[in-house]
């Protein structure tokens, strides 16, 4: 393992009950500062994979080293790893009996130790980021669906995480609101954070993606630069895809 590879996924396999195959031997690496976009057709386990990289799946066989710890490994402390990790859902998943600034205080005040000050200021300062500091006293059902999505993008980085996970975090929206959360995230795309991101949202995938990766089948069929996969695509379903969704 080279020393800026951070994620590392060696003969992952994942089955649901007996006999639904949904993730086959997936091998890849994922080097610090990347960002990476998944794109695929749906039930190809695009969601799966990424739960599986922060242990909300078990995975069924294979390896998963996070910063060189494998997290398959009963032994590891999975919960050490999560605060390094953060992950934003479609759904958004904010405390609704919270106002904004306190489910941006609540985990760094538990797990980070911070003072309540500290995590004040701290919060303050990453809803500035997200254009949001006027609603810091706001309760969730208060703001639009871009507006919660941009709150648990800052709860996210609120924890000082190394790797972001994104599933689909624009699916819920409208396309004005998608746009609003879609800058926010192409701004820390060039912060050196890493980040995966599994998007329908080809334009936005092309634009800030270091690397696309291809799901299909269970596996990442194909992958490359956005140029690669976008423009030359190599293998049947990828030109498949690609094709009908520029038509
Ligand atoms: P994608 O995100 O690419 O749309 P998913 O990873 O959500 O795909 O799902 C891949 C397949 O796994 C689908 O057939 C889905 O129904 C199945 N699946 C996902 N989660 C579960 C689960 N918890 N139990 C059983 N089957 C599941
Ligand atoms: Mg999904």
């Amino acid at each position: 393992m080279t020393d800026n590879t951070i994620i590392k996924v060696e003969h992952l396999s994942k089955t649901f009950g007996e006999d639904l195959v949904v993730l086959k031997d997936i091998n890849t690496e994922i080097k610090k500062g990347d960002v990476i976009s998944i794109i695929g057709p749906s039930g190809t386990g695009k969601s799966t994979f990424l739960r599986c990289l922060n242990k909300l799946e078990t995975s069924t066989s294979g390896k998963i080293y996070i910063n060189g710890a494998d997290i398959t490994n009963k032994k590891t402390d999975i919960l050490k790893i999560r605060q390094k990790m953060g992950m934003v859902f479609q759904s958004f998943n904010l405390f609704s009996h919270l106002m904004v600034i306190e489910n941006l205080m609540l985990a760094p005040m538990k797990l980070l130790k911070m003072s309540k000050q500290e995590a004040y200021d701290n919060g303050m300062e990453l809803l500035k980021t997200v254009g949001l500091a006027s609603k810091a006293l706001a309760f969730p059902e208060e703001l639009s669906g871009g507006q919660k999505q941009r709150v648990a993008i800052a709860r996210t980085l609120a924890m000082k995480p190394e790797i972001i996970l994104f599933d689909e975090p624009t699916s819920a929206l409208d396309p004005i609101t998608t746009q609003e959360v879609q800058t926010v995230i192409e701004t820390l795309s060039k912060s050196g954070r890493t980040m995966v991101i599994v998007t329908h949202s080809m334009d936005f995938a092309r634009k800030i993606s270091s690397r696309v990766m291809f799901f299909a089948q269970g596996t990442i069929y194909e992958e490359g630069t956005s140029r690669q996969i976008f423009e030359n695509p190599q293998k049947p379903l990828t030109k498949k895809f690609i094709h009908s969704i520029s038509s």
